[in-house]
């Protein structure tokens, strides 16, 4: 790894824009721990000011589900995750980086689950590196991190909020201030809940449900209010999680529009194609 660039090597293609480009090159002066950016990732690319319609129809073409963004099979109009069906999703899409697999995913356990702290500059460089590629800085108005309760029953560390600080370090302030790093942050969890992680989808859908939604506070409404944001995580499974952020942001801090970004994507059991009714997400 030692002396590999975060900017990838090849062009961009044509989904990048002026500030992007602005943007990357800020990238290449930053030190620290070096990671492989995925250049050519296996997701639909939707225009935040696109119409859902429109943004539906161009994923499609590329035969991913235009709303969490995961290859259909072979003969399958459709994505087997079911809220990318549902009508009362609060979400319109989310991006992943890349797949949970390999070495990537890999570290993210490490830095998630065993203490690797220092990763997080790493995984900020990615994500600042994605945000800008894609031009989401600048079709939304603040991006924030999923939220994590810190304390007894919880995490040691907002291992998500430092991943969203370290890309904020990244980029030029003309983008930077669109990352939300206040205190306390746009949106927060108030206590512990069961991991969703392993579970199955009915189970994680009573657990988001149930037990994460009472604890989801935005605290100032007048920072999100007819905004459009960004939610940050590290892992999207079955968006769960983040349909719960999203209701919260929509319904207490009157937003416009929530979608998502994830580090990884947690692949379905069994691949793009098979049978809906046994889909789920490997445990992870
Ligand atoms: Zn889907």
């Amino acid at each position: 790894m030692a002396g590999r660039r975060l900017v990838p090597r090849r062009p961009l293609g044509g989904h990048g824009t002026a500030p992007a480009r602005i943007a990357a090159s800020a990238l290449r002066t930053r030190r620290g721990p070096d990671i492989i950016v995925p250049v050519f990732l296996p997701t639909p690319i939707p225009d935040a000011a696109a119409s859902p319609g429109a943004t539906r129809g161009a994923a499609l073409a590329r035969a991913a589900c235009a709303v969490c963004g995961r290859r259909l099979g072979a003969g399958l109009g459709r994505c087997r995750n079911p809220l990318c069906a549902s009508a009362s999703r609060w979400f319109d899409w989310n991006l992943a980086i890349a797949e949970r697999r390999g070495p990537l995913g890999a570290r993210l356990d490490a830095y998630k689950y065993r203490g690797a702290s220092l990763w997080a500059a790493s995984f900020g460089r990615m994500l600042a590196g994605f945000l800008a590629e894609r031009g989401l800085l600048e079709g939304f108005d603040l991006v924030l991190a999923s939220p994590t309760f810190v304390g007894e029953g919880g995490r040691d560390r907002d291992h998500v909020g430092a991943i969203l600080r370290a890309a904020r370090d990244c980029l030029p302030e003309e983008h930077a201030h669109r990352l939300d790093v206040a205190d306390p942050p746009a949106v927060v969890k108030t206590g512990p809940t069961p991991r969703l992680a392993g579970r199955a989808g009915p189970e994680r859908r009573r657990i988001a449900e149930e037990l994460i939604r009472p604890l989801l506070r935005v605290p100032d409404p007048g920072r999100t209010r007819r905004r459009r944001l960004l939610v940050v995580d590290d892992v999207f499974t079955d968006g769960r999680t983040l349909d719960e952020v999203a209701r919260a942001l929509r319904l207490q801090g009157g937003a416009r529009q929530v979608c998502g970004v994830s580090l990884l994507r947690q692949p379905w059991r069994g691949g793009a194609s098979g049978d809906g009714r046994r889909a789920r997400p490997l445990p992870g």
